[in-house]
């Protein structure tokens, strides 16, 4: 029996959710989704092709593009970590801006977009060994998943991360509107019909705002060795 188990990280945005995926699954070499990037993705082809115009999103439009959005994940081999390719375009980069932020969670809503993605993520799974990251992963994509992990952090913590991050990236924005878009999207994703944001019944959680990086991805390894201790 192999004991590669399926790990699923759910919670709020910008609470660190995918650096200790991406840090998980380097150390247990499994393989690390980001769905959040593919919500993005999604939302970027929207933005290009004329679905959201006028900061107006149309969704009939959108829904009856969506079978020409192919996503990939490609591993970047210096940092060894996936990126996102957007019909064979490298769009990493392109998905992080805090234009892509402010419609994303109304894309993300769309129970079309949802199901497409939903079964995409299912699939990239299928085999255990993989640590991926969302907001409904625990719930819908993997609910059998092995470990369930909540991330929560207060939220000036998540503003400050969130806002040294952009400016790092050379993106101008400032505290106020870190602070707005990530509220919004918490708002939307925990309340909207389709598969909102939960924490199960059966997650644990971690609150990192009092943790360092590496104390974080400590406390998270002991519940991996944990859950595969508990397969054999
Ligand atoms: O994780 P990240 O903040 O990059 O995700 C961007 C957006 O994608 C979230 O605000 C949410 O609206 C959506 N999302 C989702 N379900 C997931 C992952 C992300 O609805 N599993």
């Amino acid at each position: 029996m192999s004991d590669k188990i399926t790990i699923a990280i759910d919670g709020y945005s910008s609470c660190g959710k995918s650096t200790l995926a991406r840090e998980l699954a380097k150390i247990l070499h499994y393989v690390f989704i980001d769905s959040g990037a593919m919500y993005r993705g999604v939302t970027l082809f929207a933005l290009r092709s004329g679905c959201i115009a006028n900061r107006e999103l149309n969704r009939g439009k959108l829904i009856s593009k969506l079978g020409s959005i192919e996503l990939k994940f490609v591993l970047n081999p210096e940092t060894k970590s996936p990126e996102l390719l957007l019909n064979g375009e490298n769009v990493e980069y392109a998905i992080r801006t805090p234009e892509i932020s402010s419609f994303v969670s109304d894309v993300a809503a769309i129970k079309e977009v949802r199901t497409k993605l939903v079964a995409e993520q299912q699939l990239m799974g299928k085999n255990g060994g993989i640590v991926m990251d969302g907001r409904d992963i625990g719930s819908v994509v993997f609910p059998s998943a092995e470990l369930k992990l909540f991330i929560t952090a207060e939220i000036d913590t998540r503003v400050e991360r969130r806002f040294q991050e952009l400016i790092f990236r050379g993106t101008p924005t400032t505290k106020e509107e870190v602070r707005e878009n990530l509220l919004r999207r918490d708002h939307i994703d925990s309340t909207r019909t389709e598969s909102p944001l939960t924490q199960t019944d059966d997650a644990i959680v971690i609150d990192n705002t009092h943790l360092s990086k590496i104390e974080q991805l400590q406390l998270a390894n002991k519940y991996v060795e944990r859950a595969i201790s508990a397969l054999a």
